[in-house]
């Protein structure tokens, strides 16, 4: 910390991302990327002409993008904004509709970021316990007269709330803002965007990163009432109104016309998760019904950080939060076939030492 710091950032603890290692000698299970490259259509939408024209501003309105986006969820492209990554439009989000005030509650294991931004941006927030079995529990959301914030599926478990709580969250918070993050929502659970029509209070966030394979282009977008989106957009107008760069809104409309292929990988991915749930229930773990790219998996005999550290020292990346709850757990982002079973024959091994170990005592 410098001494120049200003005294509201003093305690500040940033966001700690997932390791980025350099090189690719790891099989990298840690930050819920896509195994498999963007489709085709969004690889060929980037020609020269769109490379000469890097010398222009984006357009700042994201319109042939946002355009393209309301044909594909049947809204009005007055009810989306687009953004630099999910982050951003979290951060927007806090940034308009929370203050000292107006509160803000999320889980107390959920997406990390969310208590970063509430402290970045000096907001009064509460943090619910999930249920022992990291459910949450509806009814503390249910006319609770908080703006509320949602991963659903949440983060780090992967577990889905049914749209009807979601519904009821909604309905009973009429005066307070509903945000559903569903940065993993296309991998199995449902999509709170159909009960836009209905809820002038509920937003719903996308992102590109995770099943539209683009995690690299920083791209994301949110569906609301024109109200909501009129003032995150007063945010971005008063943030960065060049959020998102050229090439990333050319390629994320043509992600939009490849549905078929995303389709197929989202399946190949649900496919893989369970595969490798079923393989790593054999071997004695413990793991959360995850219906995200990634398992919550916990193997009694030895410590989330343990196993972290010994999957690395085989060259492979899983994520471990050394938190509450849920240390003793490792998340694992689901890759190709192939990755899974370089990292079932790597915990293999582990659990196996581990097993000699306890009999030699
Ligand atoms: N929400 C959740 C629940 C996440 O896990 C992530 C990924 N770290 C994000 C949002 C942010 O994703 P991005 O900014 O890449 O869209």
């Amino acid at each position: 910390m410098s001494r120049f710091l200003s005294n509201r950032h003093k305690d500040l603890s940033a966001y700690v991302p997932g390791e980025q290692p350099r090189g690719l000698e790891y099989i990298k299970l840690n930050t819920n990327e896509s195994p498999y490259p963007p489709s085709p259509g969004v690889i060929a939408s980037v020609t020269e002409d769109e490379l000469a024209k890097l010398r222009l501003y984006p357009d700042p309105d994201g319109s042939v993008l946002i355009q393209k986006i309301a044909v594909r969820y049947n809204v009005k492209p007055d009810n989306i904004i687009i953004g630099n990554g999910s982050d951003e439009l979290l951060a927007f989000s806090f940034l308009a509709f929370c203050d000292k005030r107006r509160r803000v509650v999320f889980p107390d294991i959920t997406y990390g970021f969310y208590p970063v931004y509430a402290e970045l941006f000096g907001l009064a927030y509460e943090q619910i316990p999930l249920n022992d079995d990291f459910s949450v529990d509806p009814a503390d959301y249910v006319n609770c007269g908080r703006n509320v914030v949602l991963a659903n599926p949440n983060a780090p478990t992967g577990i889905a709330l049914p749209l009807g709580d979601i519904e009821e969250i909604t309905r009973s918070n009429p005066d307070h803002v509903v945000i559903i993050d569903e940065a993993y929502v296309d991998f199995g659970a449902q999509s709170a965007i159909g009960l836009l029509p209905r809820y002038e209070n509920l937003l719903v966030i996308h992102t590109y990163s995770k099943s539209r394979s683009m995690a690299g282009a920083r791209l994301s977008y949110a569906i609301g009432s024109e109200r909501i989106v009129e003032d995150l957009n007063t945010m971005k107008y008063s943030f960065n109104p060049y959020n998102v760069n050229r090439l990333t809104q050319v390629m994320g409309a043509a992600a939009i016309e490849d549905e078929a292929y995303y389709a197929a990988r989202r399946s190949e991915i649900a496919k893989t998760r369970g595969y490798t749930a079923g393989r790593l229930k054999e071997l004695g773990f413990t793991m959360t019904d995850s219906k995200a790219n990634f398992i919550f998996a916990a193997y009694p005999r030895l410590g989330g950080h343990d196993l972290y550290a010994a999957l690395k020292e085989k060259g492979i990346l899983v994520r471990h939060f050394e938190k509450p709850r849920i240390s003793d757990y490792i998340r694992i982002t689901i890759g190709t076939k192939e990755q899974m079973d370089a990292l079932i024959s790597a915990i293999t091994e582990i659990c196996g030492k581990v097993a000699g170990n306890h009999a030699n005592r």
